[in-house]
């Protein structure tokens, strides 16, 4: 059995964001030790303690590796010598970087408080253990005997856009997680009443559509009889409600590339 997550393992994968072979040794300059220790007042023992009595606390764990381990190779991978702020731009994203900034939050420590933050933030709502159930299940159910033929291929098509990279969940906000979630809830809905006969295929969700920024079911005339649907047309704003963009697709994952990179 592996030993249990606890400060040191957490302790060990915030240094190793650090960059490597840099002299002076990133980790030891004044700067980065007073960023860890601001990571580490959020992300504290007393966090990970309390973490522990809460549900998928594995998952949630795994995901927090996942994330720390996905930055760190960011980091590494960039050339040249990093600069702090360089180091903590690539962290927290331009445009939150830039709010703290102009907010006047730039101390190492308020930097490191507001990375350790996004790390907390990891470990709420929804881990990628109780999406990968959903799909599990949605998938299970698009499979399982049809009442006829004509809706069994409807469904089969369903499965050619199945999501099976979640490489970006640890980097969604939990509050998008729980949306994802209860938009996979609400797939399991309209997937019902088809095969029960009462909708058509136009009001299939599709695997693309599942983890997507777009509404759930793509337009159609009888949307509004759906209110959990006509309530999802009416919230997002008019330009997602056309696009395709998702960050579980090669698309979408190319540009988030695109971005880190420009970080
Ligand atoms: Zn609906
Ligand atoms: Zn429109």
């Amino acid at each position: 059995m592996p030993p249990a997550f606890g400060p040191s393992a957490l302790d060990a994968l915030v240094g190793d964001l650090f960059p490597k072979g840099q002299k002076p040794a990133f980790g030891r300059t004044q700067r980065a030790r007073e960023w860890r220790a601001g990571v580490l007042s959020v992300a504290s023992r007393e966090w990970l303690n309390q973490l522990k009595t809460t549900e998928y606390y594995e998952g949630r764990v795994e995901d927090l590796e996942k994330r720390l381990k996905l930055d760190a190779g960011r980091v590494q991978a960039a050339s040249g010598n990093l600069s702090f702020f360089d180091f903590v731009d690539m962290l927290l994203g331009k445009q939150k970087y830039e709010q703290l900034i102009s907010l006047g939050l730039e101390s190492p420590e308020q930097l490191g408080i507001e990375y350790g933050r996004l790390l907390v933030d990891v470990c709420q709502g929804p881990p990628s253990v109780t999406l990968q159930a959903w799909l599990n299940s949605l998938e299970a159910f698009v499979r399982s005997p049809h009442l006829s033929d004509s809706s069994a291929s409807e469904l089969e098509n369903i499965l050619e856009t199945w999501p099976a990279d979640f490489q970006a969940w640890p980097y969604l906000r939990s509050s998008e997680r729980s949306r994802v979630i209860s938009r996979c809830e609400h797939a399991l809905e309209h997937l019902q009443q088809y095969k029960k006969g009462g909708t058509s295929p136009d009001q299939l969700p599709t695997g693309l559509a599942l983890l997507g920024q777009r509404p759930l079911i793509a337009w159609h005339s009888d949307l509004h009889k759906c209110t959990t649907c006509a309530d999802e047309y009416r919230q997002m704003p008019h330009s997602l409600a056309h696009s395709s963009y998702s960050c579980f697709f090669p698309q979408a994952r190319a540009s988030l590339a695109r971005q880190m990179r420009t970080f």
